[in-house]
């Protein structure tokens, strides 16, 4: 049961084949015996998902379900959810009971979906590796002395050790397709403005997307119908006709599914940089997917290079001001003891934040800071810019953008931990990506000693439903996502 996709699961519930209290149960068995291992939930709640399990029940009985009711998702801990402990993976909300659900919490509420947890992630979702969260480490299922990536490292875990049959993430810089890579999962990062960002902690507003991470495209498109829409409520959010995202999925296009499809393979993502046995799994994959029909063009991101630097600028910036509010005073944590005011608010963020988040902050307010923000916000802004208007040069030459995720698979538990701008170089792959809004995947495409790797697709504004089903298609004839980790004893 626990190595069913979401569409198989759905029809063992309609059918009667097992109930939603049931499933539940069997993946919360599996948390309480896994879990304590992984360390991939933050929190767990048992009463209140198989309430909402026996809700599902009942909806199920009435013939009222949809095609996600009574099925488990574990939840980032960055999307708050009303009644639960929403943390963010840091010290300063660890006592947070959030009085609301974010949107994208409120969507699998009213599609009748269970949540079977609160995952671990990054301090803040600042990191790569899961090492920044106050809760501890993640640890990646495929070997327990790595890394599962993050900062959605919890969900991506999750579903690697089938503790919850599809996750979501939210994805920065990366922080959806590398945990993804790097765990075997498919992961999605939309557009920007197809999710809304309502009760989803801000990090970095202009850049943070959340999406689906499951086993597979098809799931993924099933997650993407419940999560995408409108929201009054996200002044980002964009309104536009609703989409079904597996309509395309179920056509039956014979054995050249992919003819006239034209790949752009970026020189930057093919020159210095990735691992060689990361390359070759990128290029056993391309050469797949020229066997569907497609037709492989390279293409150039010139200022692809400049991406980590203008991240590294305007993602601090806007997480220095988003993170001002956390001040001690209506809600987190409070430091026990001050003299005055000034003393408690500083107190609070000194204790209530970790290492990598202040640096953050202090970086974020010295380049917004006058003097400096000539020298170094505007330039990463125009810089952002430039690498925009690359991929619409791109985009006239091609219809989807590969290479790899990330340029190396899981590395060890604090082999980075000492040096960040080692760790940021983990995202020289994807961060372009949300400077530019685009939406992004990664997909498994085999194991390097026993690691997975993960080839990443770019698509054009918008055309998440071509990136899943060019997924799909190659998942419909190769079995590497179909791959779990040994079990864990
Ligand atoms: N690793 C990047 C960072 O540390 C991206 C994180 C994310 O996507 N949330 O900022």
């Amino acid at each position: 049961m626990i190595t069913r996709n979401l569409s198989a699961l759905a029809q063992a519930l309609a059918g009667k084949e097992i109930s939603s209290v049931e499933l539940t149960q069997l993946y919360l068995d599996r948390i309480a015996r896994l879990n304590p291992q992984l360390n991939a939930f933050i929190t767990v709640d048992a009463e209140k998902s198989l309430a909402q399990a026996r809700a599902a029940d009942q909806r199920l009985a009435a013939g009222k379900g949809c095609p996600l009711t009574g099925i488990p998702f574990a939840q980032k801990d960055i999307f708050c959810a009303k009644g639960w402990r929403t943390t963010c993976g840091s010290k300063m909300l660890g006592n947070f009971t959030s009085p609301y659900d974010a949107t994208v919490i409120a969507k699998f509420d009213a599609a009748g979906a269970v949540n079977i947890g609160k995952t671990n992630m990054d301090e803040f979702a600042m990191g790569s590796s899961n090492e920044s969260s106050f809760f501890g480490p993640v640890k990646n299922p495929w070997d327990i002395s790595r890394v599962p990536g993050g900062s959605s490292g919890g969900s991506a875990a999750a579903v690697a050790a089938l503790l919850a049959p599809a996750a979501t993430g939210t994805d920065t810089g990366g922080s959806i397709r590398q945990p993804a890579a790097l765990c075997n999962l498919t992961g999605l990062k939309p557009t920007y403005g197809v999710v809304s960002r309502y009760g989803m902690i801000a990090f970095a507003s202009s850049l943070d997307q959340a999406g689906p991470m499951a086993r597979s495209a098809e799931d993924c498109a099933l997650m993407l119908n419940a999560m995408a829409g409108f929201d009054e409520r996200d002044s980002t959010s964009l309104d536009r006709p609703t989409e079904d995202y597996c309509a395309e999925l179920r056509t039956d296009v014979g054995n050249k599914p992919l003819a006239g499809l034209k790949i752009g393979l970026p020189r930057e993502f093919f020159g210095e940089g990735c691992t060689p046995e990361v390359m070759q799994l990128v290029e056993a994959a391309l050469a797949e997917y020229r066997k569907l029909g497609a037709e492989t063009v390279d293409i150039s991101l010139p200022n692809m290079k400049l991406s980590v630097p203008a991240y590294y600028v305007i993602a601090p910036a806007e997480a220095s001001s988003n993170l001002s509010r956390f001040d001690g005073v209506r809600y987190g944590y409070r430091a026990p003891n001050y003299s005055d005011l000034n003393d408690m608010y500083s107190k609070s963020r000194a204790q209530g934040f970790g290492a990598e988040v202040k640096r953050r902050i202090l970086i974020g307010a010295y380049v917004l800071s006058h003097g400096y923000y000539d020298a170094y916000y505007l330039q990463a802004q125009r810089i952002r810019r430039l690498i925009a208007n690359d991929f619409v040069a791109a985009f006239k030459q091609c219809d989807v953008i590969m290479g790899p995720t990330s340029p190396s698979t899981a590395f060890k538990l604090g082999e980075k931990a000492a040096d960040p701008v080692q760790m940021y170089l983990s995202d020289i792959y994807t961060i372009a990506v949300n400077l530019a809004g685009l939406p992004g995947m990664s997909i498994p495409c085999g194991l390097a000693q026993g690691l997975p790797a993960g080839l990443q697709l770019i698509g054009d504004y918008f055309d998440e439903a071509r990136l899943l089903n060019v997924a799909h298609r190659y998942q419909q004839v190769t079995g590497w996502h179909l791959q779990h980790p040994a079990e864990l004893a």
